[in-house]
C-alpha cells in the first residue's frame, strides 16, 4: 500500500511521510520531533517504523527538528553534500560570537536592508515589520546557543579518550548515519525509488523529489522560484503532484514584510506564487495526476481560498483535468493520508 501524509507544510514547518511496499521515509524534519511524533501518531502513522530522513534544503523550516528525530529513531539522514555542508555550519558558528552580539549583528543587518529599501522607495514605505527579522534571529541565536554550548562541552571532554563516545553525541552535528545522493542521480531506499532535481532557491543545493513505489509516482516541488525546464520534466506523469502555491502576488506586494524580503520572495531563487502555479497548470501539467496537493502556503502574504480559487480556475479551463482532485497542505495540522 502506497499512502502520503503531510504532516505540516508552510514557513513554520514542513514534514511529509511517504510509504511504499515495506519502506517509510520522512521528507524534511521541519517540526520538532515532539510535534512530528504528535502528528505523525493522530494520522495512524508510526514515528518508530520510519526507516530514513531525507532533507531538501537546509532553510529552517525543513530541518528544525532534524537531530533530534534522527537520534531518537536511530535512523540515516539523505542529504546532498551541499546541504549537509550547510547544515553543519548552521550548526557550528564562528564560536567567539555571543548572543549579545550575534543579536546586535542581527539588528543592524535589518536596520541596513530597511535603510536599503527606503532609500529604493519614491514613496515612503509603510512599517515595516522588523519584529519578525528579530524574533527569527532571537530564534536563531537560541538554537545556535545552544550548539554552541553543546560543541564546547564536547570539546572539553574529548580530552578524556572515555568520554570521546559521550563527547560525540553532543556534537550539534553527529547525526546517527548520513547517506548523501545527487541532483539527477536516482536511487532507492528500501522499496522506494527516488529521482532528487535541482530547484532555483536560495539554499546550498537545493532539491525537490519523484518518489515512486509500487507503480505510484508522486512528485513533490516546492520551495522554488519559477518552474525551470527540468522541473517541468519531473512533473510529467505522477499521480500525485505536491506543488508550491507560496503567495498571492497583490498580497505579498501590498502585506508587511520589508521590501528586500518582498524581493527575496519574488525572485528567481525565491517561492512560487499562486499565480505561477496557476499558469504551469493551465498551461503545461499534463493532467495525469489523481490528486494535486498545493503546498507552502504563506500565512502572511495569502488565503487558502485564494490559492485554492486560483489554481481551481487554472484546472477547471481544461475540461479533462476535472478527475483531478485539488487538496491544500496546511501548517498546522497534518492533511489526511492519501492512499493509492
Ligand atoms: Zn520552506
Ligand atoms: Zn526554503
Amino acid at each position: 500500500m502506497v499512502r502520503f501524509t503531510v504532516l505540516a507544510s508552510g514557513s513554520k514547518g514542513n514534514s511529509t511521510v511517504v510509504s511504499g511496499g515495506r519502506t517509510r521515509i520522512l521528507v524534511d524534519a521541519g517540526l520538532s520531533c515532539r510535534e512530528l511524533f504528535k502528528r505523525m501518531r493522530l494520522a495512524g502513522e508510526e514515528p518508530e517504523t520510519l526507516d530514513a530522513i531525507i532533507i531538501t534544503h537546509e532553510h529552517q523550516d525543513h530541518i528544525n527538528g532534524l537531530s533530534v528525530t534522527a537520534r531518537k529513531l536511530g535512523i540515516p539522514v539523505y542529504f546532498t553534500d551541499g546541504t549537509h555542508r550547510a547544515w553543519m555550519r548552521w550548526l557550528t558558528p564562528r564560536r567567539q560570537m555571543t548572543y549579545a552580539q550575534w543579536l546586535e549583528r542581527c539588528r543592524k543587518q535589518a536596520a541596513e536592508r530597511q535603510a536599503e529599501a527606503d532609500a529604493a522607495l519614491a514613496e515612503p514605505e509603510s512599517e515595516a515589520d522588523e519584529s519578525d527579522l528579530v524574533a527569527d534571529c532571537e530564534l536563531t541565536a537560541s538554537a545556535l546557543n545552544q550548539a554552541v554550548g553543546a560543541g564546547s562541552r564536547a570539546e572539553a571532554s574529548a580530552v578524556e579518550p572515555a568520554a570521546a563516545g559521550a563527547a560525540l553525541q553532543k556534537d550539534p552535528t553527529w547525526l546517527p548515519a548520513v547517506e548523501y545522493f545527487q541532483a539527477g542521480q536516482p536511487f532507492e531506499i528500501g522499496d522506494i525509488a527516488i529521482s532528487p532535481f535541482t530547484i532555483p532557491h536560495d539554499a546550498a543545493d537545493p532539491v525537490g523529489f519523484v518518489f515512486k513505489a509500487e507503480g505510484v509516482r508522486m512528485a513533490f516541488a516546492t520551495d522554488l522560484g519559477y518552474i525551470p525546464p527540468n522541473v517541468k520534466a519531473q512533473l510529467k506523469g505522477v499521480d500525485l503532484l505536491l506543488l508550491e502555491s507560496n503567495h498571492d502576488l497583490e498580497m505579498l506586494r501590498d502585506g508587511p514584510y520589508p521590501w528586500s524580503v518582498k524581493q527575496r520572495v519574488l525572485s528567481r531563487v525565491g517561492h512560487l506564487s499562486n499565480e505561477a502555479a496557476a499558469a504551469f497548470l493551465e498551461n503545461e501539467y499534463d493532467g495525469q495526476a489523481a490528486y494535486v496537493i498545493l503546498a507552502h502556503l504563506s500565512e502572511s502574504n495569502n488565503l487558502p481560498e485564494l490559492a485554492r480559487v486560483t489554481a481551481e480556475r487554472a484546472l477547471n479551463g481544461r475540461a479533462s483535468l476535472l478527475a483531478n482532485r485539488l487538496l491544500l497542505a496546511a501548517q498546522h495540522e497534518a492533511l489526511s493520508s492519501i492512499y493509492f
